[in-house]
């Protein structure tokens, strides 16, 4: 990032978001999933969108998946961005799929079902941020 860039805007969760949040920012990929029917969920929710249950977990997933879809954003739509970047969506080994930048890898070898791992950030002592790089 150059030095004239305004600082990255960053998410401002609330309820179980903060929690997923919390668990990002100390280094641990913590995804719910469903006690009542071991569904993992993502965004995180009060219930369960297969069952309807209130009792999770924040379950410790392994950080591996593919990508399942790319969009490569040339015109940014925040200044503190360096363009071109590419977003990926990944669906992970354990189901859920995750939205983050993808880094090291030129953006004309991306691919579907590239084989990906997470990268976690912290950005601040309540905020962790995803991203990917290839496995
Ligand atoms: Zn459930």
């Amino acid at each position: 990032m150059s030095d004239d860039r305004p600082p990255r805007v960053l998410p401002s969760p609330s309820g179980p978001s903060a929690e997923l949040h919390a668990h990002w920012a100390n280094g641990e990929l913590r995804l719910q999933r469903c006690r009542a029917c071991s569904t993992w969920q993502h965004p995180p929710r009060y219930r369960c969108a297969a069952c309807g249950s209130t009792d999770y977990e924040w379950a410790l997933s392994a950080g591996r998946g593919r990508v399942f879809s790319w969009t490569i954003t040339h015109r940014p739509v925040d200044p503190s961005f360096e363009v071109p970047y590419a977003v990926v969506v990944v669906e992970l080994d354990e189901g859920p799929r995750l939205v983050g930048n993808l880094d090291g890898i030129d953006n004309g070898d991306l691919a579907l079902d590239l084989p990906v791992v997470v990268a976690l950030e912290r950005v601040s002592d309540t905020i962790g941020l995803v991203s990917f790089r290839p496995a």
